[in-house]
């Protein structure tokens, strides 16, 4: 039986890039670069909370710290350091071999170092605290959405939600669009280059985990505003070609989790550039509706005009 030293020694360790020192002593050693505030984010995965507890240890991997990233990009900072809180039932050496082989392809996609960590026998949870650096003053909050800014989403927010719908039995997707749907689901791709590129540009910004309407409901408060989704305008287009019906698509483009997608604000000044951004980064972006100036109403306005109130509800794990 491997020892918790080994484990971390054989799995957890590698040569770090930028860190002054990681794995191995009692504290890392970080060091922001000149001029950069470090931006600072935790989120713990809970088996049958967030995932199913016989899911692909690999891809679990890349989950993991993807969804720690994906909030990095959403801060408009460039993610850095990641420590990473392990309990783990026993010591499955080949689970832990295919877990940490995703954590690091996630690692290495997004320039980030593991510098150190926690190992402990316990119920599956994992947990990952993630440090990134943007130049001071320049982080993306939720808070600065002004009355007649455009609202935008990056994209194709509901593919996780279909894939999970599908993994539920509630529809089958046939072949590719199966596939896109789970990788969507079991690998995101957090939008860094894209959070980067918004610096200076978007006005409020945050990543949709919880479900479109209930995350911008986020950026509505904090901001003291309301807003109004176009329907017509939502890219539904990819959920109804993978198979969903109006009904379903709708739902998981606006109430389905774990997108990993940026939802963000931008004066309408800004909309060439950010198309720009779109075409230049190869992710469509999508202008969905404006930021209006009743704080917290939220106004669906459909193809024939007619607008109703919507709740701005996400996912609550106490609601
Ligand atoms: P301590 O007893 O001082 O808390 P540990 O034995 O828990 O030290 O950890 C030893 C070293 O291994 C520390 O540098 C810690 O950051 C690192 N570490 C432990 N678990 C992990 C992990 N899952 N991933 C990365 N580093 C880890
Ligand atoms: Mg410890």
């Amino acid at each position: 039986m491997a020892s918790e030293f080994d484990l971390i020694r054989r799995h957890f360790t590698r040569a770090p890039r930028h860190t002054a020192l990681a794995v191995g002593d009692d504290a890392a050693l970080l060091q922001p670069r000149a001029g950069m505030q470090l931006a600072v984010s935790t989120d713990m995965l809970v088996a049958g909370t967030h995932f199913f507890p016989d899911a692909d240890a690999e891809a679990l991997g890349w989950k993991t710290l993807a969804v720690n990233v994906s909030d990095i990009a959403a801060m408009g900072a460039e993610p850095r350091w990641a420590v990473l809180a392990l309990s783990l039932p026993s010591a499955d050496e080949a689970w832990i071999a295919a877990f940490a082989r995703g954590f690091f392809a996630c690692a290495e996609a997004f320039g980030v170092d593991l510098a150190g960590g926690d190992t402990t026998r316990g119920p599956l949870n994992l947990c990952v605290t993630i440090f990134g650096e943007v130049p001071v003053g320049a982080a993306i909050t939720r808070d600065g959405a002004q009355p007649g800014h455009d609202i935008w989403i990056t994209g194709t927010p509901g593919l996780a939600s279909l894939g999970l719908a599908h993994l539920r039995g509630e529809i089958a997707l046939q072949g590719d669009h199966a596939r896109r749907c789970l990788d969507a689901l079991h690998r995101p791709r957090p939008r860094v280059g894209f959070g980067l590129a918004l610096r200076g540009i978007a006005s409020a910004m945050l990543d949709v985990s919880d479900g479109l309407l209930g995350d911008l409901g986020h950026i509505l408060e904090r901001s003291a505003c309301g807003a109004r989704i176009d329907v017509p305008t939502l890219p539904l287009a990819d959920l109804r070609a993978a198979g969903a019906d109006d009904d379903l698509a709708r739902r998981c483009l606006l109430s389905g989790g774990d997108d990993y997608e940026l939802l963000f604000t931008a004066p309408a000044a800004r909309r060439d550039e950010i198309a720009a951004l779109g075409q230049t980064l190869g992710l469509p972006v999508t202008r969905i509706g404006t930021v209006t100036a009743q704080p917290g109403q939220l106004l669906l306005r459909e193809a024939d005009d007619r607008e109703h109130y919507s709740a701005p509800r996400g996912y609550d794990h106490f609601g």
